[in-house]
């Protein structure tokens, strides 16, 4: 049988953090009710003339920066002509032959690889409305997220991604290098980062390129990992069996795991590109690219080696702490990170993502705050709580915002270290466990721990568990 190789290319939509719209004064915030944040400029009233937000093209050169793009120094924004009830000018204010950044690349690793993923261009547009369909037969429209500014991010052609696995982990290290940046929020399950990969596949070693669809609605890492792979498997299928591939736009159906079709591929050249005669040319001078080089934050790439160097952490920890700027601030905001960085890494990493993850939270909400965490470790680490403990109530911490030290005292779950209080416990179980005894004296010493556990089980964990094995040796003359 033939072999076919996958061809991936990445389109990426992000919104950017700034205080307005692109083009005029609007807030530019996630949700609120419908059609509350917009004015004549953003709904496309005749007459109203855009401005544009000069943080957006600072957030587009930055960015550009981070992917080692080239800056195009006269840049400028197009009309791309289309109709759509989402989109009330009847255009959108894009940019077409001179984006602010073009021919960059970015390292990602995949399958154990470095793989370079040349980037195309980098270029500012505005968003369009949001079509609501849930009120019977009809539609409604709301323009609240019309003119927010939108970045574009289109990897090179031909492509470097051959695999659902690295077109995933292409869009990893794009959004932790976002969010890094402070330009996008990366929430992609708010759509504030879409993605809409096109996909083909080849005869492997052939030199020529076949039909590519484009899916779109992908709204998680995963989605686009199984979007990739389905399309793959799926146009893999139709070539072998004779058939042909069609150019279209295909949704994805996270229940089906499956892709669908949309509706035919519009060719670029019905969008009737020109100039927009409402806003001058801009011309980025040596003076502002400069200013933007200097405020460039510490990149992924080079915070995860710092914290390989500087707090020993293993290569996955530094990994995971290093995924958004969010999660890295965390931890180095965590009181006493210097002196017990595993411990610090393994609660973030383990049980709060774990929480997190549950409660579908981000790390910036701060349900436990960097002090709280902080003091607990502490407690740990001076036998105030034992490890277990802090485990039983991390949870109820995460809950109820309360500190560490409040939820044990409520309960009464401080460590007992008290050597008359211990050996009473210890005391009890030797009498008790009058047969596991007799066996260890008898030299069956892998017994030993079972006595440790019901110590500490006698004791609901709160027995310090060195001392527990210092008196039992000595309660048992070992
Ligand atoms: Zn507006």
């Amino acid at each position: 049988m033939p072999e076919y190789e996958p061809v991936i290319g990445m389109e990426c939509h992000a919104e950017l953090l700034t205080e307005s719209k692109m083009f005029c004064k609007c807030p530019n915030q996630f949700g609120g009710d419908p059609n509350t944040r917009c004015c004549p400029v953003c709904m496309g009233l005749p007459g109203s003339l855009p401005v544009p937000n000069r943080q957006a093209v600072e957030h587009v050169i930055r960015t550009a920066l981070a992917l080692n793009c080239e800056i195009n120094r006269q840049t400028r924004f197009d009309r791309k002509n289309y109709f759509y009830p989402d989109l009330p000018k009847g255009y959108q204010i894009s940019q077409y032959d001179l984006p602010i950044g073009i021919r960059g690349w970015l390292d990602i690793e995949a399958n154990g690889r470095t793989i370079r993923v040349h980037i195309r261009r980098v270029h500012l547009e505005e968003d369009t409305g949001k079509l609501l369909h849930s009120v019977g037969d009809e539609s409604e429209v709301d323009f609240n997220r019309s003119g927010v500014p939108l970045m574009e991010i289109v990897t090179e052609f031909p492509p470097d991604i051959h695999s659902a696995e690295e077109a995933r982990a292409y869009l990893v290290k794009l959004r932790s290098i976002l969010t890094f940046l402070g330009v996008c929020d990366g929430k992609m399950e708010q759509g504030s980062l879409r993605c809409e990969p096109n996909v083909s596949v080849r005869l492997m070693g052939s030199g020529e390129f076949g039909v590519k669809t484009e899916i779109k609605n992908l709204n998680s890492f995963r989605a686009v990992y199984r979007g990739v792979e389905h399309e793959v498997e799926r146009q893999t299928g139709l070539l072998k069996r004779g058939e042909k591939i069609i150019q279209e736009t295909r949704g994805w159906n996270e229940v089906q795991g499956a892709t669908y079709s949309m509706r035919f591929k519009e060719f670029e050249q019905e969008y009737r590109y020109f100039p927009e005669p409402d806003i001058p040319p801009m011309l980025i001078t040596d003076d502002w690219l400069e200013a933007i080089r200097r405020t460039m934050p510490e990149l992924p790439d080079t915070k995860r080696n710092r914290f390989l160097s500087q707090y020993g952490l293993s290569e996955y920890d530094a990994e995971l702490l290093t995924e958004t700027r969010a999660i890295a601030g965390y931890f180095e905001a965590v009181p006493g990170v210097t002196d017990d960085p595993k411990s610090v890494a393994n609660w973030i990493t383990g049980d709060l993502t774990r929480l997190l993850n549950a409660h579908n939270e981000e790390i910036d909400q701060y349900r436990i705050t960097p002090q709280r965490l902080g003091e607990m470790i502490e407690m740990i680490k001076s036998g105030v709580i034992s490890g277990k403990i802090a485990k039983t109530i991390f949870d109820e911490m995460y809950e109820s915002g309360r500190s560490a030290g409040e939820l044990v005292a409520q309960h009464g779950l401080t460590q007992i270290s008290d050597e008359a209080a211990l050996a009473a416990i210890v005391d009890g179980v030797v009498e008790a466990e009058t047969e596991v005894v007799a066996a260890i004296q008898n030299g069956k010493l892998n017994k030993f721990g079972y006595l440790i556990g019901q110590v500490m089980k006698e004791s609901q964990g709160r027995a310090n568990p060195h001392e527990v094995n210092r008196l039992l040796k000595k309660r048992l003359n070992l």
